[in-house]
This record gives structure tokens, C-alpha cells and sequence, in this order.
């Protein structure tokens, strides 16, 4: 899923935005692009990695106070520039995080034209629509009109009239994190120990700026009247490379999983005995688990579900987003339990199976890579929580967090049955996995090395 950042300060930002968003370039390189709100205001889109040097000289002109930007990873419409994020219609410029159904929009608007076959479009149209009908209302108005035409589970958008020192931002489904002149989906987009707030879904964020510099931060909520409207983050400690030390972060991360298999092991018996907590919550389980996720997270269900199998038990496994499940599934199996995997938190099929298994009532448990994830899955835990601690992955493809979610796995399940000490089991796998790397891979490198 894409990345996004904006800005609504009290000073010149075009160089900090572009500086955040390339902290965020692992969440899509597809393309990116920045909108400048300013007396010459600048939209700039490019393809492939972010040219910081590039993007000054083009700018140059467009001093800004706000501004929003975009890391692209695509998923509707081919990576080109014309697809690339903001969208600007009129004056109104967007950017987007997530997907949206648009297939009822046409028939109810055969007016609008896109130009583009990218979702996002449509939330630029909408908006730039009403507000070109009715110039006099606020901008907060006319994006509320688009939002009741969006549907559910949209992810996130910022929005910014391009003439205007205000910017909204918009939470469905998908992280937005806000501080007093930030808004962006990760929290490494923000500087060291800031403590942004987590919009709730459903909430609108209205910020801008007086004369007298005092900054205006307004939430709306759109959703149920009596839930908070946001939610406080963890203090962010600079945790991302500047980049990458192997020429690819995927490489630096099959690297350091030799580094993430020591932090795994259990140090302290106290440490020990919360991960035989664990392990005593899941065992009662262990014998009708089906794993469910997207991708990688699939594989790694496979993978469990096939070495369970030969040690005894029953697992299952499935792809999130072509699972069916039927009311009596719960009601005949109530000791199942429905394993999503994610390292994100956030990977929308594998959410939308959890949500609907939370409200069905089945037994839902989660594992997650929590340094990582913003944890849109952890709503929906009945169950269960697995923290695969395998520290941030900043690579598209899983690596550390498919090795990371195995072994964890693989440790509690083991124990369960054998009952062997946590460590001693961690040693056992740990041990064939790090002489093979050692062998193979340093320092040749070589990817596959650790599906050992
Ligand atoms: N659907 C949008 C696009 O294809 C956003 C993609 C995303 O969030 O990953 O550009």
C-alpha cells in the first residue's frame, strides 16, 4: 500500500515533505509526486525512485506552507506518470492510500469524465465537483459530499485546494497518523520522538493555520458519534536507514535476520515464562487452526500448516482474500481457531476475513510484526496475539518477518507437544537455519537462502 505525507505549517516546507516522504519509500516505488500549495503552486510527478536533487530544481519556485505527497505501489491502472498520485482537478489536489470501489460512481455521475483508470481519481472529481458547484462553501463540505459517495474501507486521503493554507485528511480503513502540522501514514514520516495521534476510521482532520500563527487542528467524526477520535501512537524513535547498507533494503533485511534469530530466543526466565503464557492460550487451539493471510503471509501458512501436520496436529490454511466462510463454519467448529497473519497489520483481505470472523463471534488470534504495524488487524483479536518481533522491514517482499513468523510459530507449537524448554527448541531450528545462511549467503548474498 502507497505512502502518504502532508504538511500545513508556518514555514517553508517543500524541502521537509519531499525529505519525509523518501522515509517512507518502502511502502511503494512505483512513482511518486508532491502537490505545493503557493502563490506558483507546483504539482510534480515522477516515476521510479525518489530524486531528491530532481524534485528541488523543479520546484524551486513554489515556496509552501503545505503541501501533500505520495508513494505510489499500484494497484489500479499501470505505473505511468499520468497515473501517479496527486490527482488534480481544478484546483483540488489528492492523494491516496488504499482502494475504492468505483463502480457504481459513473452511473451516478455520467458528467464526470476520468482521465485516468486509477480508483483515486475519483476522489478528486468528487470533490473538485461539489466544490466547483458550490465555491462559496468550505472545502471541509465538499469532501464530506465525496466521502458519502465513496463507500466503505476506502484507506486514507489528503486533500489541499491548491490556492488554499488548508489540508484534509481523511481515515477509513487504513493508518493516518496527525501531529500539529503533520498528517502521513507512517509514523517514520514524522521527525525523531514526535507523538502523533492515530485518527480513528471515519474521522475527518481539518488543519490550518491563523494570522496570529496559531495552528488549527480540527477532527470530525463521520463515523458512530460516541467512539474517540483518535487513539495515541507510540513516541517514534528514528528507527529508518537513511538507506539502505547492501544496495537494497530486501538485502539488508535477509541479512539481518541473523541478528533477529538471537533477539527471538528467550534470554530471562521471565521472558520464558511470558512466552509459555502465550503458549498455554494458544495450545487450547492448536489441534483446528486455520492460518489465513495474503502473499508471503499465505506461504508462511502453508508452510506452518504442512510442518504441524507432520508433528501431529491438524492446520489448515487459506488464502484471505478467497475465503469463505459460512455461519455454520463457526457454530460446528467452536474451538477453531482463525490464525491472520500479516506483518503489516493492515493487508485489507486478510483485515475484512478478521472483521467479519470478530462479528460472526469465532475465535480470531493475530500475528504481527508490531514494530511494524499500525495494527488495523489487532481490532479484531478474540484471541491470541503473536508478536513476531522481527523489527522494522522496510523491503516490499518479506523476508525476516516470514523467517520470524515460522520460527515463532513453530517454537510455541513445538514446545506444546515436546515440551521442551523455548530456548532449546529455538536452538534446534535456529541452528540448521544459521549454518546454512553462514554457508550460503555471506557472502554471496544469495536470497533464497533462508527457506531452509
Ligand atoms: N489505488 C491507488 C492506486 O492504484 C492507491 C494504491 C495504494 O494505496 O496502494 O494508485
Amino acid at each position: 500500500m502507497c505512502g502518504i505525507v502532508g504538511y500545513c505549517d508556518k514555514r517553508d516546507i517543500h524541502k521537509d515533505i519531499i525529505d519525509s516522504l523518501k522515509k517512507i519509500d518502502y511502502r511503494g516505488y512505483d512513482s511518486h509526486g508532491v502537490a505545493l500549495v503557493s502563490e506558483n503552486p507546483a504539482v510534480y510527478r515522477e516515476v521510479g525512485e525518489i530524486n531528491v536533487e530532481n524534485y528541488l530544481e523543479h520546484t524551486k519556485h513554489s515556496k509552501a506552507e503545505t503541501a501533500i505527497a505520495h508513494n505510489r505501489w499500484a494497484t489500479h491502472g499501470e505505473v505511468s506518470k499520468a497515473n501517479t498520485h496527486p490527482f488534480v482537478v481544478g484546483d483540488i489536489a489528492i492523494v491516496h492510500n488504499g482502494t475504492i470501489n468505483t463502480s457504481h460512481l459513473s452511473d451516478i455521475f455520467p458528467k464526470i469524465e476520468c482521465r485516468t483508470e486509477v480508483d483515486s481519481e475519483w476522489i478528486a472529481q468528487l470533490i473538485a465537483y461539489h466544490h466547483s458547484r458550490y465555491p462559496l462553501i468550505s472545502l471541509e463540505s465538499s469532501v464530506k459530499y465525496a466521502i458519502s459517495f465513496l463507500g466503505e474501507d476506502i484507506g486514507a486521503f489528503l486533500v489541499v485546494d491548491l490556492l488554499c493554507n488548508q489540508l484534509i485528511g481523511y481515515s477509513d480503513g487504513s493508518p493516518l497518523l496527525v501531529s500539529s502540522n503533520m498528517v502521513a501514514s507512517d509514523i517514520q514520516a514524522f521527525k525523531d520522538k514526535a507523538k502523533p495521534k492515530r485518527l480513528n476510521s471515519k474521522v475527518m482532520v481539518a488543519m490550518s493555520w491563523d494570522f496570529s500563527s496559531h495552528n488549527n487542528v480540527r477532527y470530525i467524526n463521520l463515523g458512530k458519534p460516541s467512539r474517540p477520535l483518535y487513539t495515541s501512537c507510540q513516541e517514534h524513535k528514528e528507527i529508518k536507514k537513511s538507506s539502505s547498507v547492501h544496495g537494497h533494503y530486501m538485502l539488508d533485511e535477509i541479512l539481518e535476520q541473523i541478528d533477529m534469530v538471537d533477539r527471538l530466543q528467550p534470554k530471562t526466565s521471565k521472558q520464558e515464562q511470558e512466552s509459555f503464557d502465550c503458549l498455554d492460550y494458544l495450545t487450547k487451539g492448536y489441534d483446528d487452526i486455520v492460518f489465513f493471510g495474503c502473499g508471503s503471509s499465505y506461504y508462511v501458512g502453508m508452510l506452518l500448516s504442512k510442518t504441524l501436520y507432520r508433528q501431529g496436529f491438524g492446520p489448515s490454511y487459506e488464502y484471505a482474500s478467497e475465503m469463505t466462510i459460512t455461519a455454520s463454519d463457526i457454530s460446528d467448529y467452536p474451538n477453531r481457531v482463525y490464525c491472520a497473519i500479516s506483518q503489516s497489520g493492515e493487508t485489507k483481505d486478510t483485515v475484512e476475513v478478521a472483521k467479519k470472523l470478530a462479528a460472526a463471534g469465532a475465535r480470531v488470534s493475530v500475528i504481527e510484526n508490531k514494530e511494524a504495524s499500525t495494527s488495523t488487524l489487532s481490532q479484531y483479536i478474540t484471541d491470541a496475539h503473536i508478536d513476531i518481533e522481527a523489527g522494522p522491514e522496510y523491503g516490499v517482499a518479506a523476508t525476516k518477518s516470514f523467517m520470524a513468523t515460522y520460527l515463532s510459530v513453530m517454537g510455541v507449537a513445538k514446545r506444546s507437544r515436546l515440551k521442551d524448554t523455548l530456548s532449546d527448541v529455538y536452538n534446534i531450528y535456529y541452528a540448521e537455519f544459521l549454518e546454512t545462511f553462514s554457508r550460503t549467503a555471506i557472502p554471496e548474498y544469495l536470497p533464497h537462502a533462508f527457506f531452509i
